[in-house]
């Protein structure tokens, strides 16, 4: 449960030096988050094609966590020539919880949301990872311009996220070019592990969106 899960009191108490250890530059921070990264896939497929860029993992299983921090260690062990997969990691965390102890405001510039949990049952639906809460949250970390992916596997579910997204002040979906043309797109489509298993058993996957719309004028 929570209480056994470290977060910092607020972003300027966490230490990232632990996290990015050989990165050159100390003051650079992580702009892209992988909320629910499972094993791993989409984090080092992003740390390849944004080399210049700090990629952050959240996961909430333990051995998961552990799973991917060893995956992370063996690609910069076998990448010590060329020092890749320094700008990625993984952290144990309830993402639903305490993102803004992470992240300051405006931080982030992209946040993935890939085949989350689906949470069939009705009265379980407000465990859903997307919420009206939550999104506010979620603007909160994001800058203006910022980009929300989602995709999953779940009819209903993507239709649940679209409708929350839609309703939400801050949001406002990409257009279908704007998607299409998207590399990051292409990227969470095709890199993490439950997506590979959908394209096995010949599944659906339903793709939305968003862009973090500029706060209002007061
Ligand atoms: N995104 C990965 C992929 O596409 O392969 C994993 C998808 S898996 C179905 C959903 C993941 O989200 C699980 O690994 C689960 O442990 C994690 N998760 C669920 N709730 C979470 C939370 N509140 N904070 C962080 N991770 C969470």
């Amino acid at each position: 449960s929570d209480h056994k899960l470290d977060y910092p009191i607020s972003p300027e108490e966490m230490d990232w030096s632990k996290l990015y250890p050989t990165d050159e530059n100390e003051d650079k921070q992580v702009t892209i988050a992988d909320i629910g990264c499972g094993y791993g896939g989409l984090l080092v497929a992003l740390a390849e094609h944004f080399p210049e860029r700090r990629i952050l993992g959240m996961e909430i299983r333990v051995q998961v966590t552990e799973y991917v921090e060893e995956r992370i260690r063996a690609l910069r062990e076998s990448h010590k020539d060329d020092a890749k997969f320094n700008n990625c990691a993984v952290i144990r965390a309830n993402s639903m919880k305490f993102l803004p102890n992470f992240f300051r405001r405006g931080q982030l510039d992209k946040m993935f949301f890939c085949f989350p949990d689906p949470h069939f049952k009705q009265r379980k639906h407000k465990a859903r990872i997307i919420t009206n809460t939550l999104l506010s949250e979620y603007a909160y970390v994001l800058k203006e311009g910022g980009i929300l992916y989602t995709i999953t596997d779940v009819f209903d579910l993507h239709e649940w996220m679209k409708k929350h997204l839609d309703e939400h002040p801050m949001f406002e979906r990409l257009s279908p070019e704007q998607e299409q043309s998207d590399v990051c797109v292409d990227i969470m489509t095709n890199a993490t592990e439950e997506g590979k298993k959908v394209s096995r058993n010949n599944g659906s996957k339903y793709i939305a969106c968003y862009t973090r719309l500029p706060n209002p004028e007061v």
